[in-house]
């Protein structure tokens, strides 16, 4: 670490003791930026770093809800809007019991780099709340969503601030969010992507993670001339993200054969079935033990009985590992097991799902290895997408959603490619990402003067 860098780290981290995913997720980033700052002076004379770890606004407020028993309940609400240098607040909102300000910080910051990979004109957000989704009725959801909403509607605009979803927060919450913000705002705009086809969503949009998540690993590979056909992969995750990268492995011909909850993992030896997957998700709402019902062959592992609490997926012989559920779910133990087993690609779903340890395993080794600022920015690209059909008042077909896609994809994987060779780590793609997309804000930044 640079002078520079290190008294920014240090700062950062006095100020924001016990935040420590945001920490992580922080210093990842600075640290691959020395290079740049060496080359570019004018980032450093303008305290571009400083200003870029400090969140241009966060509003945290109380979200008051009624259960069925008519019972008030009380849940913390967040919207970090971290950076707007190269276009309004764009990122998910996540429900979840773990939320936390340190959390939510850490996605809206990755969110700046992501957005800015994809070339679309998107600033970084994040938001969401600590409620649990999970085991609540339709009616709860709805009722928290609206008073969520209720508060949340006061700091977006489709010029201003556009939310989606991200874990827990799915096509039935975007419907209920924006049916609250229609109603207070008396505007029918897109202030929210992730919306349902028929009013106002992109096609393709719940797929869009999933599927970029595939495309980023198949350019991966296609530099060494290897695909990914017939080849086994495993997968993390049985949620919107995990399905999706299913459903696009299995249209390519790879095998997927692993899926987990926050209950256990499942291993299927012939290949995960996707019709009975999507039922207990998307339709039902179950865990992964319902699975077995229905396909008794799979090997089931409940989460008590994971040894040391190593999720025994990564002990699965794979060539490809998609982790898809959530942060630090793979750690340095996870990633030697991986290579062990002959591994030679991950492509990262979920946000942040290596532990630097295994990151650091994965560079040794040399494997292909998509960060998740660059491999899952496919959903974020899909709603950019959204925004522009949105402004246009139009509708694009599903072809050329997904080529659009696709383009970006390629774009950002040799848009990384080519910023880790032009800074001394060539095929180093997590260097790669953070550089192409801080140069991307940072030349915003310095343009725009000292706001
Ligand atoms: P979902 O809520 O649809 O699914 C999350 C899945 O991960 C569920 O299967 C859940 O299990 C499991 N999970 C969550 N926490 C844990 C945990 N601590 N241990 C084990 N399993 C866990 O979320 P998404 O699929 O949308 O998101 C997954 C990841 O992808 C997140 O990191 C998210 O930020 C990231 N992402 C999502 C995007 C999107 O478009 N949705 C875009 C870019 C990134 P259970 O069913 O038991 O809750």
């Amino acid at each position: 670490m640079s002078k520079y860098i290190n008294k920014v780290f240090t700062g950062l981290a006095e100020r924001n003791q016990e935040q420590f995913e945001f920490l992580q997720a922080t210093k990842e980033v600075l640290e691959s930026l020395e290079p740049v700052l060496e080359q570019n002076p004018e980032y450093e004379k303008a305290s571009i770093l400083e200003r870029l770890v400090e969140p241009e606004r966060q509003i945290m407020f109380r979200v008051l809800w009624e259960d069925d028993n008519k019972n008030i309940k009380v849940n913390r609400g967040f919207r970090v809007q971290f950076n707007s240098a190269i276009g309004p607040y764009k990122g998910g909102l996540r429900f979840h019991p773990s939320v936390n300000l340190s959390i939510i910080k850490f996605l809206g910051f990755e969110q700046i780099f992501k957005n800015a990979l994809t070339g679309l004109q998107m600033g970084g957000a994040k938001g969401g709340s600590d409620f649990n989704p999970k085991r609540k009725t339709d009616e709860e959801v709805e009722r928290f969503c609206q008073s969520f909403m209720t508060e949340l509607q006061r700091h977006i605009g489709d010029c201003t601030d556009i939310p989606a979803g991200d874990m827990g927060v799915g096509a039935r919450e975007i419907g209920y969010l924006f049916g609250q913000y229609r109603k207070l705002t008396n505007r029918f705009d897109g202030a929210l992507t992730g919306k349902s086809p028929g009013w106002g969503g992109s096609l393709l949009r719940p797929e869009a993670t999933g599927y970029g998540v595939v495309y980023f690993a198949q350019k991966m590979l296609e530099s060494k001339e290897r695909d990914l056909q017939n080849k086994v992969c495993t997968v993390s995750g049985s949620g919107n993200v995990a399905i999706y990268t299913i459903k696009k492995l299995e249209e390519i011909g790879a095998i997927p054969v692993t899926i987990s909850d926050t209950k256990g993992a499942i291993y299927q030896k012939t290949g995960i079935n996707l019709q009975t997957l999507k039922r207990i998700k998307e339709v039902e709402r179950g865990s992964l033990e319902d699975y077995m019902r229905a396909h008794p062959d799979a090997i089931y592992t409940p989460i008590e009985k994971y040894v040391d609490h190593r999720n025994p997926i990564w002990s699965v012989p794979c060539y490809a590992a998609f982790p898809s559920a959530t942060e630090n779910e793979l750690t340095k133990e996870d990633a030697q097991e991986l290579i062990k087993n002959g591994c030679v690609c991950v492509s990262e779903g979920a946000n942040m799902p290596s532990t630097p340890g295994a990151v650091d395993v994965f560079l040794r080794n040399n494997i292909s290895y998509g960060p998740s600022k660059a491999a899952n920015a496919g959903g974020v690209a899909v709603s950019g997408l959204e925004m522009a059909q949105n402004s246009q008042r139009q509708k694009w077909d599903i072809g050329r959603v997904d080529e659009e896609l696709k383009q970006i994809m390629h774009t950002i994987y040799h848009n990384a490619n080519k910023a880790a060779e032009a800074y001394g780590h060539p095929g180093n793609l997590i260097f790669g990402a953070n550089i192409a997309g801080f140069i991307r804000v940072a030349d915003a930044m310095l343009a725009q003067g000292r706001i």
